[in-house]
């Protein structure tokens, strides 16, 4: 469906939980309150919501959280949805070791992995997570056949290591994309902007390249090895005049645009029966998606584990 500016909107973002096992400082409070289970949408639920999002022309659906694969029933979400959808995830990693094979076999097709260090005191300051397991959920995700990307958000604290983090990609012939901080539930404050990721990847002579790799809205660029590096500049670029995704939060909030306020909820029209009333309630979300995020001037105040980054 087109929205009031003539966008095609075909894609959502569905946060499956606010809960997650890491603590980035630019996502998660560390004294974050997790809503509690019965807020979350039910796997029922969610297969309702299935068949409108796929009645009015979503194709995609980004997978995230919080941690999506911290939620026992995350496979059974992936075979259902992937009847409706092309299915991708974004994900830490963490638990990939176990059940990369399980998610390709119910219907994932791929996967965007946070890597934010390659040093364990670094990976633990930026994330309070343990680097190991997600080294290995990363080799077992590329083993099983998804098609792997990983992401990084660009900070003081990991600024020098993006040749490491581009060499370890190369070895793995995987894309990664360097992404600008924005100020969700957070100040805005800290970012490093695109400029500044180049400068540090000047080794690699990298050239601008018109493809697209997945949904997403990274430019991307080739190094003088032959691999992909993407930059995701939300901040210092705006590129909301081809936005074409909704997101769904955890507790079944429908927001147009990840800054808006503006949200419809769908948990409380499914919970009190009136769901022939929500198609109609998203087409109006979509149609007054807003025409760009307005980050630079205000911090949103929502959190990225409850809306899905
Ligand atoms: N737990 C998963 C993970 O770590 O990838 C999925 C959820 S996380 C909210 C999804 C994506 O949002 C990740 O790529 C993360 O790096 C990004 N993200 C979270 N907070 C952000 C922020 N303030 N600015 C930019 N990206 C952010």
């Amino acid at each position: 469906m087109l929205d009031k500016y003539n966008r095609k909107i075909d894609y959502l973002r569905f946060s499956i939980t606010d809960r997650c096992n890491h603590r980035c400082f630019y996502c998660i409070p560390l004294d974050t309150k997790f809503l509690p289970f019965d807020n979350l949408l039910t796997t029922d639920e969610i297969n309702i919501l299935a068949q409108i999002f796929s009645g009015i022309g979503i194709q995609q659906v980004r997978i995230t959280g919080g941690e999506p694969l911290l939620r026992e029933d995350v496979v059974d979400i992936t075979r259902k949805l992937s009847k409706y959808f092309r299915i991708s995830m974004t994900t830490n990693g963490s638990r990939l070791r176990e059940l990369a094979e399980s998610l390709k076999e119910a219907g994932l097709v791929s996967v965007n992995i946070s890597l934010n260090s390659l040093k364990e005191d670094v990976f633990f300051r930026i994330t309070k997570g343990q680097l190991k397991p997600v080294l290995a959920g990363i080799d077992a995700a590329i083993k099983c056949g998804l098609f792997v990307k990983i992401n990084t958000v660009v900070s003081q604290l990991n600024l020098n290591e993006l040749p490491e983090l581009v060499d370890f990609v190369s070895k793995r012939g995987i894309p990664i994309r360097f992404i600008e901080m924005m100020p969700i539930g957070r100040q805005n404050k800290g970012t490093i902007f695109e400029d500044q990721i180049l400068e540090k990847l000047s080794d690699f002579d990298l050239k601008p390249v018109q493809i697209k790799i997945g949904q997403g809205p990274a430019r991307y660029f080739i190094t003088k090895h032959g691999n992909y590096v993407g930059i995701i500049s939300a901040m210092s670029r705006s590129f909301c005049k081809s936005c074409n995704k909704l997101r769904l939060s955890c507790d079944g909030k429908l927001y147009p645009c990840l800054g808006s306020t503006y949200y419809v909820d769908v948990l409380e029209k499914l919970r009190s029966q009136q769901v022939e009333q929500l198609s109609e309630l998203v087409k109006i979300a979509i149609y007054n998606k807003p025409l760009s995020h307005n980050m630079k001037d205000s911090t949103v105040p929502n959190t990225m584990n409850r809306l899905g980054g």
